[in-house]
């Protein structure tokens, strides 16, 4: 935790002009930007700084208060230059903000920011807050959240600040927001700051605590149902690519972004279509819904078309119950992955290699037994065909004749074994 009053402490920063330690007066909370007032004794500079949390742990961007020059010390350009931007522009204009009072604050408080401008950063950040419910009792916890996240917010937070700022704004710099938290946090004799790490850990978090749905149980993931659940995870933005893009050049790839033609999502629906008739063919019985933003294109009536034009609360809950009910999900990498895979059996992630870097921050691992878990994870190269992709999703489905080879249970000795339990389920013969 960072300790903001009654003394505000951060690191150590250097002047950039003179290398004299600057020292910090204040702090100030712009948006999804927790900064530090900083003076250079030496040179009378005085600059804004990054407090140590999310992003600025890693990459703390110091930008000069007159000339609104970032100075970048790990060349994240994208970090820095949403800070000097945010400056140019900023803006005194009234939020929307509401406060929503769960318990009485105690004189400790700990803030935790979620404001971001990517749905899985804010959403990242807000599974930080297990860890202060659970092991900080002498605090209480403040959560300082986008409006589309409230639904997930876990019991035991004492105070919720919902701030109506949506995510194509989320990097702006807001002085009334400052202000507005800067005053409230004032009555706290103690206040800290979260460092709101980017990743949390997976042992410092159940996702059932913020989305109120129970996972897969796992136990069944090898059950050898005669209609497994299986859901792909769609998005129109970043598509299951139709084009190899190790061969395409850098050019290429911003313009495929920036504009999506239809006929790209048009092949996209035929890949997903292809996909589930594979797996069809295996399992007539079949559950295969399709879940996520965007309904340019029609989906044939025997696949569940869950997919909605724009998201609320309601609807993104229940998709986490049909996550819940999946054996696997499949989608393209990014933070639509984040609720599925938190809450599914096994995840296929279609990863192309310009994301490469990001792997695999974008999965909710559910742990188990190591081995078990690289079967249940797998990542394959985005332009994998369907039909190559359904051969996969078949040998996971078949997950009891992995377990019986390498599952923890069934590699343990005993004083007696009952062999049948390793005999495999009867499958019927090859005809
Ligand atoms: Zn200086």
């Amino acid at each position: 935790m960072i300790r903001l009053k009654p003394v505000l402490e951060t690191p150590p920063r250097e002047c950039p002009n003179c290398r004299a330690t600057l020292s910090a007066s204040d702090f100030l909370i712009t948006g999804m930007r927790n900064l530090a007032d900083f003076y250079c004794p030496q040179c009378e500079s005085e600059f804004y700084g990054d407090l140590p949390a999310g992003q600025a742990l890693y990459t703390p961007i110091l930008l000069d208060k007159k000339s609104g020059a970032v100075y970048d010390d790990y060349n994240v350009g994208w970090f820095s230059g949403w800070l000097a931007d945010s400056y140019a522009k900023r803006t005194k204009e009234p939020l929307g903000f509401g406060v929503r009072k769960f318990s009485k604050v105690k004189n400790k408080v700990v803030l935790l920011n979620c404001l971001d401008t990517l749905y899985g950063h804010s959403l990242l950040k807000l599974l930080n807050a297990q860890h202060y419910i659970d092991r900080q009792p002498d605090a209480s916890l403040i959560v300082l959240l986008p409006q589309f996240l409230e639904w997930m917010l876990p019991n035991g937070v004492a105070e919720a600040w919902i701030v109506d700022l949506p995510l194509r704004r989320g990097t702006e710099w807001n002085d009334w927001l400052a202000g507005e938290i800067g005053e409230r946090l004032e009555p706290f004799r103690e206040v800290y700051l979260s460092v709101a790490f980017s990743h949390p850990h997976i042992e410092d978090f159940n996702i059932e605590r913020f989305t109120r749905v129970a996972p897969f149980p796992l136990e069944n993931f090898g059950m050898r149902e005669k209609n497994p659940v299986i859901t792909f995870i769609w998005r129109e933005d970043r598509l299951w690519e139709t084009v190899n893009s190790a061969t395409s050049t850098r050019f290429e790839k911003i313009k495929r972004r920036l504009s999506i033609p239809q006929k790209h999502r048009e092949e996209q629906t035929r890949k997903v279509i292809k996909f589930a008739e594979c797996l069809r063919g295996e399992f007539p019985m079949l559950d295969f819904a399709v879940v996520g933003l965007g309904k340019s294109v029609e989906l044939p009536g025997w696949i569940s078309d869950l997919r909605l034009a724009k998201m609320n609360d309601e609807a993104e809950r229940r998709w986490c119950e049909r996550y819940a009910e999946s054996h696997l999900v499949i989608g393209v990498h990014g933070s639509n992955m984040l609720l599925p895979s938190a809450h599914a059996g096994g995840v296929i992630e279609l990863i192309g290699e310009e994301r490469q870097g990001n792997f695999p921050q974008d999965i909710l691992f559910r742990r188990s037994d190591a081995r078990e878990m690289f079967f249940r994870y797998r990542f394959v190269p985005h332009a994998t065909a369907p039909e190559d992709l359904a051969c996969l999703a078949l040998i996971m489905l078949h997950y009891e004749d992995f377990r019986r080879l390498m599952g923890p249970e069934f590699c343990r000795h005993q004083e007696e074994y009952d062999f049948e339990d390793w005999l495999l389920p009867e499958r019927g013969g090859l005809k």
